[in-house]
């Protein structure tokens, strides 16, 4: 047991080294991504039960390394955010978004808005609204177009420049919506005044609640609490269509996951909703 322990030991450190060496070369990988064009934005499509189309999706940003192939935005968006590139990121996403809105027949195929991640680091910058706005009115996109996607933070002083920001763009008609809901620091008591349209379940609920009963109810009864409140659900990371069709039962207003589509490259994406929606 011992010999094993040390063993484990060993390699544990062997890894994080092998880590933060991978995190280095994916730091300066990261800060040169923009003008080496290794960036790339993917969209998700999103399910409406209602009208039976694919009438939203998720823009999702892709980096290809040429050495080492695909990086995880969940691996190398943290880098961004602690480098600083991450602003600048984030504006390349939004200008991708509004360039594939005005110009690739989408609107004619039936989407009907774009989900945008944002980061708390553009959330407490103070020009967001003007950035954004700029951004919409070069394209002619409306403002109905985008949706925004945030995740909750703990710190108060964040919150209140986070809150300034999200209802200066909500009074021009940007809709937003609660990120990973039900993971990190959600307050349930928080819920009723969230500055969000919309509440994204975070797949891990999903996920635990086919695995049991009790998560099922817990998951249940988060869909019931937010419907009462008015706002929309989107049910995130629905991989079987067994999964689907009991979210679309307990009212979900909109299903993204592998079930249905993974996320694709711009010109993929078109063909989809041509070939779904039109
Ligand atoms: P997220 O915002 O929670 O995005 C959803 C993630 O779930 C995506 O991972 C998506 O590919 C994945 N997903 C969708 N359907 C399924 C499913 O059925 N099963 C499973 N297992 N996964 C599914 P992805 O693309 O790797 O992105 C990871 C995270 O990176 C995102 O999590 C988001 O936090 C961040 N990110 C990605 N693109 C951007 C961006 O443009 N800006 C910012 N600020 N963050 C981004
Ligand atoms: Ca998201
Ligand atoms: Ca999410
Ligand atoms: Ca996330």
């Amino acid at each position: 047991v011992l010999v094993k322990q040390a063993r484990d030991i060993v390699h544990f450190s062997d890894i994080n080294l092998k880590v933060i060496e991978h995190d280095k070369k994916v730091d300066s990988i990261v800060k040169h991504a923009l003008e080496d064009g290794l960036l790339e934005v993917y969209y998700q499509p999103i399910y409406s039960p209602v009208t039976g189309k694919f009438s939203s999706c998720e823009a999702l940003l892709r980096l290809k390394d040429p050495q080492l192939g695909f990086i995880s935005p969940a691996i190398f968006m943290p880098i961004a955010e602690r480098n600083g590139t991450i602003l600048e990121i984030d504006r390349f996403v939004l200008n991708n978004v509004c360039d594939m809105i005005a110009n690739a027949d989408v609107r004619k195929y039936g989407l009907e808005y774009t989900e945008v991640n944002l980061s708390v680091v553009d959330c407490i910058q103070t020009n967001l609204a003007d950035n954004v706005m700029g951004t919409l009115d070069k394209y002619g996109v409306d403002t109905s177009e985008i949706n925004f996607e945030i995740t909750e933070t703990y710190e108060q002083g964040i919150t209140a420049v986070m809150d300034e920001n999200i209802t200066g763009l909500r009074d021009k008609g940007i809709t937003f919506s609660m990120d990973d809901f039900g993971t990190g620091y959600s307050n349930i008591v928080r819920i009723a005044t969230m500055p969000v349209e919309i509440f994204k379940l975070d797949k891990s609920i999903i996920q635990s609640a086919f695995d049991s009963e009790k998560s099922y109810m817990v998951m249940l009864n988060l869909i019931r609490i937010i419907k009462s409140l008015g706002k929309e659900i989107v049910a995130e990371g629905v991989e079987t269509g067994e999964q689907a069709r009991q979210l679309i039962k307990l009212g979900c207003d909109h299903i993204q996951g592998f079930f249905y589509a993974r996320p694709m490259p711009k010109d993929q994406f078109v063909q989809f909703l041509k070939e779904h929606n039109g």
